[in-house]
């Protein structure tokens, strides 16, 4: 470790994100604060969204993808300051008994794993879009169909059957060396490392993650996907395809005409109330709605079927918001319009609900 570094950790453990954080001026409240930017929150992030970890010094916004980090970063982001000057005031406010050598304060962040500032970090190599969208296409045609794989047995398990794999073009791998081989021989190592299709090793990335899930356009040609694990002890359980997420998975159903569509959380949801006959699109991830999203949901009455838990009822919230800022009408299941009877048990997932076994 670079000794800056050292010191920059060494200061960062005699700190108190809590007591840092209440002098900031946030009120804590069962180890919870209002997320900086409460403005983007629907009521002002009321209840709060922000979580510290005293054990870890750190904190994050189950609402905000960019409002998370260390100590240092709480007081960066909460009095729009630098790394040098958040240091400084720390210093300055703690009268700390530990305190960083003049000549050692870096005038910077230093780089590391722990520091994953997305504005101080150095942006990825473009990848032309053209290219990447041959890639992908060419990928999904080297994979096989769900059809008598292990695939199809964690698909039925979760009660989403035959019609729903095939009308939303689930592929596998089965054979991962042939698809792997393929692949080089066509694009190239870098050119498949760059898309993000490939690891730093060279070899294709979906070793234990042979599910994949296409998010296809409106002319049914898969642009984006996401890859699953269908062994339940691997994690993560989902690997996403580097780069922007396009649009909302089944995004076909957004036409512009009037009618109601159910918004899950993930793909496996998504398809469980496809197989059940609903209208349903998907996000991949609780945080991931884009706000320029929402115009798509033109004409569309919304039922939010996030998970039944902490981060899904915040993510719920900010879907809300954008939606109700553009006047489209956005519920959670089991309130307004929908019965209360159709509400989820804490913890639970749409799967869960309709029977799916994990
Ligand atoms: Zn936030």
């Amino acid at each position: 470790m670079a000794k800056d570094r050292e010191e920059i950790e060494a200061f960062k453990s005699s700190l108190s994100i809590t007591q840092v954080a209440g002098h900031l001026g946030y009120k804590v409240v069962h180890g919870k604060i209002r997320c900086p930017y409460f403005m983007r929150h629907a009521h002002g992030d009321r209840t709060p969204s922000v979580s510290l970890s005293e054990s870890k010094g750190l904190f994050n916004c189950w609402v905000c993808p960019d409002v998370h980090g260390d100590v240092i970063h709480l007081v960066e982001i909460s009095k729009n300051c630098s790394f040098l000057e958040a240091i400084e005031w720390l210093q300055n406010e703690f009268a700390l008994s530990f305190r960083i050598e003049p000549s050692k304060i870096p005038r910077e962040r230093p780089l590391s794993p722990a520091f994953t500032d997305a504005r101080k970090a150095k942006p990825a190599p473009e990848v032309d879009p053209v290219l990447k969208a041959r890639v992908v296409l060419s990928f999904f045609e080297m994979l096989s169909v769900i059809e008598d794989t292990p695939a199809a047995k964690w698909l039925v398990k979760r009660r989403i059957f035959k019609k729903t794999w095939q009308m939303m073009r689930l592929r596998t791998i089965v054979d991962y060396d042939k698809v792997n081989r393929g692949l080089l021989e066509k694009f190239g190592k870098e050119t498949l490392q760059l898309v993000g299709l490939f690891n730093e090793n060279g070899n294709l990335k979906y070793y234990k993650h042979p599910l994949l899930f296409p998010y296809l356009d409106t002319k049914v040609v898969p642009r984006y996907f996401q890859a699953r694990a269908i062994d339940s002890s691997i994690v993560p359980k989902e690997l996403n395809l580097k780069g922007v997420v396009p649009f909302p998975y089944n995004v076909s159903v957004l036409d512009g005409n009037p009618g109601w569509v159910y918004l899950c959380e993930g793909v496996v949801d998504t398809l469980t109330l496809l197989d059940r006959g609903f209208c349903a699109v998907g996000i991949p991830g609780v945080k991931s709605f884009k706000p320029e999203w929402a115009s798509l949901f033109r004409n569309k009455r919304v039922i939010l079927c996030l998970d039944q838990d902490e981060a899904g009822r915040s993510g719920t919230e900010l879907v809300q918001e954008y939606l109700k800022n553009l006047g489209i009408e956005a519920v959670p299941l089991g309130s307004g319009i929908t019965a209360e009877s159709f509400k989820m048990a804490e913890g639970q997932d749409i799967n869960e609900w309709f029977g799916g076994k994990k």
